[in-house]
């Protein structure tokens, strides 16, 4: 299973900081005495040499990673590249405007290709998803049609994706990944 961890982005890698996490509780036994202890960690494609420590659990004979906050579950990359692309998206006049910065080498002359335009597709649906159950949980009175502009502007912070996952400690195994710790929304 995940947890998330509250840690930072900035030297993380750097300083090789997975070989210094530590697990407060077993979530399977929080009440102690079931031996969970280190089981190295693994690596993840993006950012590069980018690693995510793992514990291992006997007693469940389960292993437990603790991903960092800042890093998107179930899909390469941050929240922070995430929020990015789509950013990019809701600023650019059309689609295909924003595929020329994000996937330039996917278009072709003024066509962009199905599945550059899947890709950006998915992250905006996932995006909304969570802008969506965001404004439910939180109870943030955001008009129609949600962007993360106006949510950013609401809450008044620069990273929106990282702020929700905070803000919402227990909904995150609910919801969707790639910000949630849940399963992720088909396709
Ligand atoms: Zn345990």
């Amino acid at each position: 299973m995940q947890l998330l961890w509250k840690t930072t982005s900035e030297r993380y890698i750097a300083d090789r900081a997975w070989l210094g996490a530590t697990l407060e509780s077993c979530p399977f036994h929080p009440e102690g005495g079931c031996g969970v202890v280190g089981h190295g960690s693994y690596p993840r494609v993006s950012p590069p040499g980018m690693r995510i420590p793992r514990f291992l659990c006997p007693l469940a004979r389960r292993t437990i990673s603790l991903l960092p906050e800042f890093m998107a579950c179930k899909l390469s990359g941050t929240l922070a590249d995430l929020e990015e692309v789509v950013t990019v998206a809701e600023e650019a006049r059309t689609q295909a405007d924003a595929m020329r910065v994000l996937r330039p080498d996917d278009v072709v002359s003024s066509v962009v290709l199905s599945p550059a335009k899947r890709w950006l597709r998915r992250r905006q649906r996932w995006v909304a998803e969570v802008l969506s159950a965001a404004v439910t949980l939180l109870a943030l009175d955001i008009s129609a049609p949600l962007t993360l502009a106006k949510v950013r502007e609401h809450l008044g912070i620069a990273a929106v994706l990282l702020a929700l996952r905070r803000r919402m400690p227990r909904q995150i195994h609910a919801l969707a990944a790639p910000v949630g710790l849940g399963q992720r929304g088909r396709r």
